[in-house]
């Protein structure tokens, strides 16, 4: 059994990091200025835009070095995931914000056809962590990655009620440990909520090390049922339907709400957190009707994309039930 790694962690200011070797930068223009301390050498400097496969491969086809850097947020670093193991290239990650795990696990999700598929890539040789980047990030982005920590409320609840009806293939049955393990995390996460939110070193360094622990779970698992589930489904689906892009989080932890209270669990408790958070779970580019649309379309959706069982598998979300949970959560 090979179970993956985290990356090599080095917590230390940008300004410490020098490389004269040829490096091929992966990165967004804000994420670019948050570096620029950095003092590396860049053949070439590439602003990441696409999320899809062939975006991501015709970048790694372009380019010529000796060193990836992947420098941002979640599509930044994943992107340099698949650049470095296509060239077979060492890849340092320099997150700029925590608000995603992206930087910690060992695959790139691409949108393909509606939704996300993970292609293996790679996990990044070393993580170069930066407190005060991380403090100074946006209130809005700079705890986002919480929600994929956060998930577990709704994404484990349903991974052991597929286990209660049998629904789970032999490589990812419910294990007591995975799933106290679990909870654990979850619960050091309400805990920390507001120090987290309010973005001091202490919290961030709280959720750095929930984010690696989460990571480091699934890893064992071997698969992320207990982070990713119908709340993520939702997600995917409902960002079909959206004209701009809008944080992974902020997604994340409005399906977090529905699907909560869809699963008749205590959600309060979750809105609370994500307030303290401040993770935005109502996107004004996310109108009412887009959720409802999503949420009834959400069974057909899972069935369309074979997706593992969850609550969206089997309940039948009538325009009524859509409406009623939408007041209940944005109410
Ligand atoms: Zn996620």
């Amino acid at each position: 059994m090979e179970i993956s790694r985290l990356p090599s962690i080095e917590k230390r200011p940008f300004a410490t990091v020098e490389d004269p070797s040829e490096a091929i930068v992966l990165t967004t223009e804000p994420a670019w200025e948050c570096a620029r301390a950095i003092s590396i050498n860049p053949r070439q400097r590439i602003s990441i835009h696409g999320n899809t496969q062939a975006d991501m491969e015709a970048i790694a086809e372009a380019c010529e070095g000796e060193v990836v850097y992947g420098i941002g947020g979640g599509l930044a670093i994943d992107t340099a995931k698949l650049v470095a193991a296509a060239n077979n290239l060492p890849l340092i990650a320099l997150p700029t914000v925590l608000s995603t795990d992206a930087f910690l696990t060992d695959a790139t999700g691409v949108r393909e056809a509606g939704c996300v598929r993970y292609l293996p890539t790679k996990t990044p040789d070393t993580v170069i962590v930066d407190m005060e980047v991380l403090c100074n990030a946006p209130a809005s982005m700079r705890a986002s990655g919480a929600a994929d920590v956060l998930s577990i409320a709704t994404a484990m609840w349903e991974w052991q009620e597929a286990e209660k009806l049998g629904e789970n293939r032999a490589d990812e049955r419910v294990t007591r440990q995975a799933v106290d393990i679990g909870d654990a995390l979850l619960q050091t996460l309400l805990d920390n909520a507001r120090d987290i939110g309010s973005g001091t070193p202490e919290g961030l360094t709280c959720l750095f090390e929930l984010l690696c622990m989460e990571v480091q779970l699934c890893n064992l698992c071997g698969h992320s049922r207990l982070e990713e589930g119908s709340e993520h489904y939702f997600t995917y689906a409902l960002e079909n339907r959206l004209t701009v892009p809008v944080l992974h989080g902020e997604l994340v932890g409005l399906g977090i709400l529905l699907m909560a209270v869809l699963q008749s669990q205590p959600w309060l408790q979750y809105r609370h957190a994500l307030e303290c958070l401040q993770i935005n779970y109502r996107p004004t580019a996310v109108s009412p009707d887009a959720i409802a649309e999503t949420l009834t379309h959400l069974s057909a959706y899972v069935t369309q994309h074979q997706l593992p069982y969850t609550v969206a598998s089997t309940l039948r979300i009538t325009p009524e039930i859509a409406e009623r949970t939408i007041q209940t959560v944005l109410d």
